[in-house]
C-alpha cells in the first residue's frame, strides 16, 4: 500500500485524537441520548474561532457552521454519534481504562471515529484556512441515532436546510469506517451503494388449549412455522433475479408451556431492497401469504410493514469528486469502484434524497488478514486507529477542492501541502 498522505497537523495531533476516540468509546450512548457526547461535540465546536454552534436538532444534534467570504456553495460534512445496544466483548485490543462504562451498549460501528475524525479536522480547518481564505460554507453536521432511529430524516424536519443563517445545503458528503475494508483504500460508487431497509411485525391469532387436544385449538406455532416457510418463497421465487433482495425473519416468540399449545405468536424480521419495485413486491406478498396462511388455518393474522430506511443513492457528480480528492490522499490505487453496493442500511439516504452527495467507505481493517474478523455490529467489532488520520485527511482534502480557489491556495503554500504517513 502506498502511504497515504496525510497532513502533518493531523499527524501532530494523533495522539489527542486516539485520546478523544478512546474517552468516547469509553461513553458510548444510545440513538436520541447522545447527551454527554453531544455536548462534548458542541463544547469543542464553540472553542473554535469562526464556528457557530446550533444544538437540538433531531433532540441531540449538533451543527456547526463555518462561513467564508461568501455563503455560497453550502456544503455539509456529516457525523453520525450513537452507539448500538451491543455488549462488548473484552479484547485484547481494548484495555479497561476504555472499555464500554454504560453496559448493554457500545461504539460497535465505529461512530466514536466517525466523531473524532470530523471534529479534529474542523480543529484543523480553523487554523490552516481562516474565514477570509475560502470561498462558501461548511456546515458541519453531527447527527444522532442512525441505528433505528432515523436522527438524519428527524434533523431534516427540524429544518437542518436552513439552520442558523444558511439559505440552504448543496450537498452532502459522509464517510463510514469499514472494519472489512483494507486500510488505505476508500471503496465508494455511484448510484445505489446501501439498500434501503423496512421491518415487518406479524401477528399470528390462533386458539390456546391442551397440548393433549390439539383438534380443540389452533396452533399459532404450527402457524407461524407455515408462514416463515413461505415468506422466504418470495425472495426466491418472486422478485427478479437480477435485483437484490433480502427477507430475513429474526425474531418469533410464542408459547408458555411443554404441555400447551400457544395461543398466540409473534414474528418479527426485515427485508432489504435498492428500489420501489423490488420494496411493493416485498411489501405485497408479504401481505399476501399472511391473508392466505390465516385461511387455511382458519385463523387471524395480522401484518404491519413499515418502511425504515430508503436505499442510499450516490450521486454520481459528487462521487466524482470524492474520489479526484481522495485520490490525493490515498494515490491511484487507493480507490476500490465497488461493483454493487451492499445490503447493510444507512439514514444519510435521506440527506441524498433532498439535495446531491454522496457517502464512502473509509478502510480501517486492524490487519490485512482475518479482514472480516471484526464485523460491525458484533462485540469484538474494532477498527485501526490510523484510519481516523485517513478520514480526517480525506476531509481536509475535500475541503480544499471545494472551497480553496487555485489562487487562494498558491499563498498558503506553507500550509497545505501535507506529508507521507
Ligand atoms: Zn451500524
Ligand atoms: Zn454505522
Amino acid at each position: 500500500m502506498a502511504s497515504p498522505k496525510i497532513h502533518p497537523e493531523f499527524k501532530r495531533i494523533f495522539s489527542d485524537m486516539v485520546t478523544a476516540r478512546r474517552m468516547l468509546h469509553a461513553w458510548p450512548e444510545l440513538g436520541f441520548e447522545e447527551v454527554k457526547t453531544s455536548s462534548y461535540v458542541a463544547e469543542e465546536l464553540r472553542a473554535l474561532p469562526g464556528i457557530s454552534v446550533h444544538r437540538g436538532l433531531a433532540k441531540t444534534g449538533v451543527v456547526g457552521i463555518y462561513r467564508g467570504r461568501t455563503a455560497s456553495p453550502t456544503i455539509a460534512f456529516r457525523a453520525d454519534m450513537d452507539g448500538l445496544p451491543v455488549n462488548e466483548r473484552p479484547s485484547h485490543f481494548r484495555d479497561a481504562s476504555w472499555v464500554s462504562k454504560n453496559p448493554g451498549v457500545s461504539h460497535a460501528c465505529g461512530h466514536d471515529g466517525h466523531i473524532v475524525m470530523l471534529l479534529f479536522f474542523a480543529k484543523v480547518l480553523v487554523h490552516l484556512y481562516p474565514p477570509s481564505t475560502f470561498d462558501g460554507t461548511l456546515v458541519f453536521v453531527f447527527q444522532p441515532a442512525e441505528e433505528g432511529g432515523g436522527g438524519a430524516e428527524k434533523m431534516l424536519a427540524d429544518n437542518l436546510l436552513s439552520v442558523g443563517d444558511i439559505k440552504d445545503i448543496d450537498a452532502f458528503y459522509g464517510i463510514h469506517l469499514m472494519s472489512g475494508v483494507p486500510l488505505g483504500k476508500l471503496a465508494i460508487k455511484s448510484g445505489p451503494i446501501m439498500a434501503g431497509i423496512d421491518t415487518f411485525d406479524i401477528h399470528v391469532q390462533g386458539v390456546g388449549g391442551h397440548g393433549a387436544m390439539p383438534h380443540q385449538t389452533v396452533d399459532s406455532i404450527l402457524v407461524a412455522t407455515a408462514l416463515v416457510q413461505q415468506l422466504h418463497h418470495i425472495v426466491s421465487r418472486n422478485t427478479d433475479p437480477m435485483e437484490a433482495a433480502v427477507l430475513t425473519v429474526g425474531k418469533i416468540n410464542a408459547g408458555t408451556a411443554v404441555n400447551v399449545i400457544a395461543d398466540s405468536a409473534e414474528i418479527n424480521g426485515t427485508i432489504r431492497h435498492f428500489n420501489a419495485a423490488v420494496q411493493s413486491v416485498l411489501h405485497d406478498r408479504i401481505k399476501t401469504l399472511c391473508a392466505g396462511v390465516a385461511k387455511a388455518y382458519d385463523c387471524t393474522i395480522e401484518a404491519k410493514v413499515d418502511p425504515e430506511y430508503p436505499p442510499t443513492i450516490n450521486h454520481e457528480k459528487e462521487t466524482e469528486i470524492v474520489v479526484r480528492s481522495v485520490k490525493k490522499v490515498l494515490g491511484e490505487d487507493g480507490i476500490l469502484r465497488m461493483q454493487k453496493g451492499v445490503m447493510g442500511s444507512e439514514d444519510f439516504s435521506y440527506f441524498l434524497n433532498v439535495r446531491p452527495g454522496a457517502f464512502m467507505f473509509v478502510g480501517a481493517a486492524v490487519s490485512d488478514k482475518d479482514i472480516n474478523k471484526y464485523p460491525h455490529h458484533s462485540p469484538i467489532f474494532e477498527f485501526h486507529e490510523d484510519a481516523l488520520l485517513i478520514g480526517a485527511s480525506i476531509w481536509l482534502q475535500l475541503f480544499e477542492d471545494i472551497f480553496i480557489q487555485p489562487s487562494v491556495r498558491s499563498g498558503l503554500t506553507a500550509m497545505g501541502t501535507g506529508s507521507r504517513l
